[in-house]
């Protein structure tokens, strides 16, 4: 049967814009760095990425690198791109990044112009996509001139290979730089994809800050710690889950009878709240105007059709916010 997606979905999640940009992106995006490479399930994939887009969410997030193998999840995604939402392709905002190890040598990894316009055009083959919505640098590289990356990203925007420019996991300082330089270059960067999640807010101190000084906005990869702030570890480790499998990045050791305290204590703010541990987690991401975006990964079209949820339930009373900064602390 071919797809056809369903006609009501752009009124299950709301949608809000990207810093100061003509850009509006869900509130809930899907990433896929776990779960859609070529050692997992196409068929799984495929029905988590069209339950997605069933449900509004318009936004799908890749890297040259996710898999595993690294390249893999871009082919996996071409695949459904071919075959169901081809006739989509102006309803979605899809984008890429490089900086992470891809190739071996001196051009396959990091921030030259070399590697970004050539890793550019290998993903673009690999979707099967004539240009990105987002193109990111990955990663901050200190020994790059922040220039000859920047001026990569602006290049690969004005040659139509891209839409909009972003970047990643860069500290507020260099993410001030680097907004400058591309507005010079007039091609303003759109977004920052930072970690964030009840576990680790390092943005909290100066970058939000930073974005909403020049106009940024963000979308935060993580926000569950990777299945930490579910229910999912509170009784040990289950087969199948990220932490269980030889290729998942979260590691056993990172599963801490402290966190797993901290999890315990936020289920009855969430129970309270008529939501699930993962829906408050997410929620409390979006508590800041800056965070466009909730970035999440699945491994199962239920999650997906969970975290949708989190918009019957976004705002938070000053009491609850004091509740979950005493168990985080
Ligand atoms: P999350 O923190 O949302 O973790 C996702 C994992 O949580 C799932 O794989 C699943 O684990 C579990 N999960 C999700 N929903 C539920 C639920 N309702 N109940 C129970 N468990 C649930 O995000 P990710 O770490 O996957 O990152 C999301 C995206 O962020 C990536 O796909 C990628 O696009 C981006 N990213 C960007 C990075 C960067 O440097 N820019 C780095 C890392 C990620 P399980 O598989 O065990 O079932």
């Amino acid at each position: 049967m071919p797809y056809t997606a369903a006609k009501d979905r752009y009124t299950k999640i709301p949608y809000k814009r990207c810093g100061k940009s003509g850009i509006k992106l869900p509130i809930i995006s899907l990433g896929l760095w776990h779960n859609f490479g070529d050692v997992d399930v196409y068929e799984n994939s495929r029905k988590m990425l069209l339950t997605a887009f069933d449900n509004g969410i318009t936004h799908f997030d890749l890297a040259n690198n996710y898999g595993p193998s690294p390249g893999s999840a871009e082919e996996t995604f071409g695949k459904v791109m071919e075959k169901d939402l081809k006739p989509y392709r102006d309803h979605l905002i899809i984008s890429s990044k490089a900086g992470y190890w891809m190739w071996d040598g001196p051009y396959g990894e990091w921030g030259s112009r070399k590697y970004l316009i050539s890793s550019c055009d290998q993903s673009l083959k690999r979707m099967g996509l004539d240009y990105v919505d987002i193109f990111y640098h990955h990663r901050p590289d200190y020994e790059t001139p922040l220039e000859e990356s920047m001026m990569a990203l602006d290049q690969i925007v004005r040659s139509g290979k891209a839409l909009y420019a972003g970047i990643s996991n860069y500290p507020a300082d260099r993410t001030a730089e680097a907004a400058k330089i591309m507005r010079e270059l007039g091609t303003p960067l759109l977004i920052h994809q930072p970690k964030y999640s009840m576990f680790e807010r390092w943005i909290e101190p100066e970058l939000i800050s930073t974005l909403a000084s020049v106009g940024m906005g963000a979308i935060v990869f993580s926000p569950l710690a990777q299945g930490l702030l579910t229910d999912k570890y509170i009784d040990g480790i289950p087969d199948n889950s990220r932490a269980a499998k030889s290729s998942g990045f979260l590691q056993v050791d990172e599963i801490t009878e402290e966190r797993i305290n901290k999890v315990k204590a936020l289920k009855e703010i969430a129970a309270e709240r008529g939501q699930s541990i993962a829906q408050l987690a997410i929620s409390w991401v979006l508590r800041h105007d800056e965070v466009t975006s909730a970035l999440i990964g699945a491994s199962k079209v239920e999650h997906v059709l969970e975290l949708i949820r989190v918009q019957d339930k976004l705002e938070f009373t000053e009491d609850e916010l004091i509740k979950i900064d005493e168990i985080l602390k």
